[in-house]
This record gives C-alpha cells, structure tokens and sequence, in this order.
C-alpha cells in the first residue's frame, strides 16, 4: 500500500500531472504482452530526470514500495506484470537520443528511445545498430537492454549485451552509478555494465545507456531457400555455419508458420513447402556475392526444392517484414497466444524441432515454430484459448517438455525473452540450486528490501500463472 504521506512526497517529486492513481490509469498498466498475467499497479508515475528517478526510489525504499520499470511492455516473460503492486515507472518523458558521437562510434541514449528511431538515426550518419528485436517498432532500448533483446542479425552481430559500452543507473537505494564508457577497453574492478544487462529491472533503473555503433555495411543480399523436409533445412543451418560463413541472418520458418504469415503478409510466400530459411549476408560486396553463391550451393546440396534470391531491397525488406510479423500473425488464430524461445547449440536444431513436433502431438496441441536458426533460438508458438482450463493445463505439460528436452540438448529456457515471472519456476531447471543461489546473493546486495521488479526471476513456489484484480 502506498500510504498518503508517501504518496504526497512522491507527487512533490513528478508534479501531479506525472502521477496516476485513478483505477483507468492503473489498469492501463496491469499488463504487457505476455498472456494471462495481470496485476494492477498502485500508482504510475513518469520521472523526467535521472535526479527524480532517484527520488521516487528513495521514498520507495523507505516506504518498501515495489518499482516495475516499464518500457513499451512488449516483454513476452510478464517481466512488467506488476505482480506485487508499488509503482509502475514509465520513461516517456526520458527518451532522447543525446549524442550520436562519429569519432567514438557511440550513441548515448535515454532508456525510453523507441529501437527503430535509434537505428535510423545513426543509419542517416552511415552507421548501424545492430540489434533488431521483431518489435523494434514499438520496443524502447531501456527494455531491450533489460531482456538483452536479440533479433534477425543476432547471428552475425550478437545480441543487445555486444553493443552497451556504459549505463547509468540508479540502484534501490538512490545511487547514481555509471559503468563503464565510450571505451573500447576498460577492465576497472568487476563488470557491472554486464551485471545490469538482462537484469530485468530487478537490480537498478537505467537512466542512460551508452551503445557502440559499427560502420554500415557496403552491400547486402537477401535469399529465401524451401524445403519439404525439415531435418534438410536444419541440415543447411549447421552446415552453411560448418562452412565458415557466419550469415547476417538465418531464420527459421515451418509450414504452418508460413501460411499463416502469408495469410497476414500477403507477400506471395510459398505455402505448399515443410520450411523456408530466410537467409541474408551483408559486407564487402564481393565478399556478399561470393557467400550467397556458396549458401545457395550448400542448400541445394541440402535438398532445398528452390532457392530465390531477392530481386530488389523492397523484395528483401518485404521478406523481413513477413518474418518479423510471425507473431502478430499467428496471435490472430486463437484467442491466447504462447511463445516460448527454448533454445539449443545450433546443431541440435534438427533433434529441437522433430522434438517440438512430437510434444505438441502428444499433448494434442498446435504449435508452430519459427526463430533464429543460426542462433539455435526457436519459438514454438501455440495458439490456445485461455479460458479452456483443460486445454490449458496441456499447453502448460507442453511447454515444460520443450523446456526440458532444450536443457536435455545442452540448451536454455529462454534465448533472449528473459525469465520474468513466467519462466522463474524454471530458472533452477537450468542453473541447478546453486546458480541459482548466487544470483539471489547479488539481487540482495543490491537490492535488501526486494522492491526493484519484484516476483521476476526468482520462483515462488507455483508455477501457475496469476491473474490479480484489485
Ligand atoms: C511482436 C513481438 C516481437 C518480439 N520480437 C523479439 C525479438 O525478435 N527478439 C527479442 O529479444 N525480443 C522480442 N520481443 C520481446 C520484447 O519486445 C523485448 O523483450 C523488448 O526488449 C522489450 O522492450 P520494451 O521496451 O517493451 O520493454 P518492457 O517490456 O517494458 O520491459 C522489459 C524489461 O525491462 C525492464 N525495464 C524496462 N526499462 C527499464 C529501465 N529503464 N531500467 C530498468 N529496467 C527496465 C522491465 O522492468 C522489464 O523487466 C518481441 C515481442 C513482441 C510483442
């Protein structure tokens, strides 16, 4: 409960008009974009400073008031679900671009600054920003550094973690602290940048991040290879890598994906075939053609029943769309959609997938994959209704299998969508008791009174969903 004396000292801090308790404002806020968690929040509040985000958590820390850290809540872990109350913090007041700096390859950001408009932003100067979660639209830095986001050139260029350099944060006590910098090296005391990225929100607030930039690269092309075998695209994945040809992107697409995607993109995708493989490679452009006839080679080597090469960049950036839109598509089928990103070594893809296939089988449930191929990154995805308790508790089996047979192959519960409160019951299944004991040591050395994020991360002892209506 926020008590009224806590409450007033917090309006001094924002002014009225950035601090929300009425019930339509709350409810705004009791959800993100993972299905069937929700909790309404006490109070949102929208800091303009890193000096008021400060203040808002000293008083938290002195009143115990739980702090969920919010972005654009596109997080797919209920990572934003304010399931212990306290206050939602918004940052749409802090999300400029501060500083595009040419001779560092460095943008220096506020956390609320839409994925998109950074990229363009350094695109205008020549330069690139590698990481392209599917919802960079709407997606802010702040919480793809929170979920150390991936994307479509994971691949190649690495994930969210590969391009912070510094932060600013603000820990559960009111500390300002920086790490890092515009340094290419810098091995000063332990590596908090990297403690903070993918914390969740549960060890500090990022006030300001400062991100490396690389050179855009001169060319670029864009393949779709088909296959009626799905064990034969994998079989290209592992290969094209064995090669030594590290492409920008390679993803994964099986049939009922493609349907539905071609359903909703209407781009002219094949729909008669098992899989697709979109596959991309970017640089020196003779180094560009050389790889993509040497990928082309090896998919056909591999079965593939046709390879086609984008004829023009709007060809290629259509293609992109349609996979960066799988999700939106296949949440159109059914009332409730699940995604999960089990992920395994990129050899094992083949065994995931045919695994995948034979649960949803087992539990009679539909579930269409897709992802990161060359990450070994796959997101099953069911579409369900969560209002069938039966059908649910078998989605449920379901998924814990995928989980278990992704540990099984020697990989994880989550590639990059982060634990949050939906995958906490599994987090031991990956890191055993003691792993999982060293992360709480950090979470309570910073954070002694558990009110950054709480319930994230760490389990409680259900693992159903909640639903929680005040
Ligand atoms: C259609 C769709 C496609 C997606 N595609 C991808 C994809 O390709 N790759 C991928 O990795 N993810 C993907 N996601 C998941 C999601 O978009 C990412 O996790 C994204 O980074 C979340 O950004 P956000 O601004 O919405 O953050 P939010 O969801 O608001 O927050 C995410 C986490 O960050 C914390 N947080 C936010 N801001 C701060 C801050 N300033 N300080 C401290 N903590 C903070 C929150 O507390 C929360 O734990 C997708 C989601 C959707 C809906």
């Amino acid at each position: 409960m926020i008590s009224e004396a806590a409450k007033q000292l917090l309006i001094q801090i924002v002014g009225r008009e950035n601090y929300d308790d009425s019930k339509a404002g709350r409810l705004v806020y009791s959800y993100d974009a993972t299905p069937q968690f929700q909790a309404i929040p006490e109070a949102v509040m929208a800091p303009r400073n890193t000096k008021e985000v400060s203040e808002i958590v000293k008083v938290c820390a002195e009143y115990r008031i739980p702090i969920v850290p919010r972005g654009s809540g596109t997080n797919l872990c209920a990572g934003t679900c304010p399931i212990e109350g306290g206050i939602v913090l918004l940052f749409k007041h802090m999300n400029r671009i501060l500083e595009i700096d040419e001779d560092n390859l460095t943008a220096t950001v506020q956390p609320g600054v839409i994925t998109l408009d950074l990229i363009k932003s350094v695109e205008e100067k020549g330069l690139f920003y590698p990481p392209d979660p599917s919802s960079m639209k709407i997606s802010t830095i702040g919480g793809n550094i929170n979920e150390n986001s991936g994307g479509l050139r994971g691949l190649k260029y690495g994930v969210t973690r590969d391009y912070v350099l510094g932060l600013e944060a603000v820990l559960a006590n009111g500390d300002v602290i920086r790490t890092g910098g515009k340094l290419a090296k810098d091995v000063a005391g332990y590596d908090l940048t990297r403690l903070l990225v993918g914390s969740e929100g549960t060890l500090g607030i990022i006030t300001e991040a400062t991100l490396k930039l690389v050179p855009m690269p001169e060319a670029k092309k864009t393949m779709l290879a088909l296959y009626q075998d799905l064990e034969a695209a994998a079989r290209s994945v592992s290969k094209i890598i064995a090669s030594k040809i590290i492409p920008a992107t390679l993803e994964f697409l099986d049939q009922p994906t493609l349907r539905v995607v071609e359903d909703y993109a209407q781009i002219g995708l094949p729909t008669d075939v098992k899989a697709v493989l979109l596959i991309e490679q970017d640089g020196a452009r003779e180094v560009v053609e050389r790889e993509m006839r040497q990928i082309e080679r090896i998919c056909k080597e591999e079965q593939a029943v046709s390879v086609q090469l984008a004829r023009s960049e709007q060809e290629a950036d259509a293609l992109r769309t349609a996979r960066r839109s799988a999700l939106s598509a296949l949440a159109r089928l059914r009332p409730t959609t699940i995604l999960e990103d089990a992920t395994v070594p990129r050899s094992e893809i083949a065994k995931m997938v045919t695994a995948i296939n034979e649960i949803a089988e087992k539990y009679r449930v539909m579930i269409c994959t897709f992802g990161h191929a060359g990450d070994g990154n796959l997101h099953p995805t069911c579409p369900t209704d969560a209002r069938d308790d039966e059908e649910m508790e078998r989605v449920e089996a379901a998924f814990a299998e995928i989980f278990a047979k992704a540990i099984e192959l020697g990989g994880t519960i989550t590639g990059e969508h982060g634990v949050g409160a939906m995958k906490a019951p599994y987090l031991e299944w990956k890191l055993g008791k003691e792993g999982v004991e060293v992360m709480q040591a950090i979470k309570r050395a910073l954070d002694p009174y558990n009110i950054m994020n709480p319930g994230k991360v760490f389990a409680k002892s259900t693992r159903k969903r909640v639903v929680v209506t005040k």
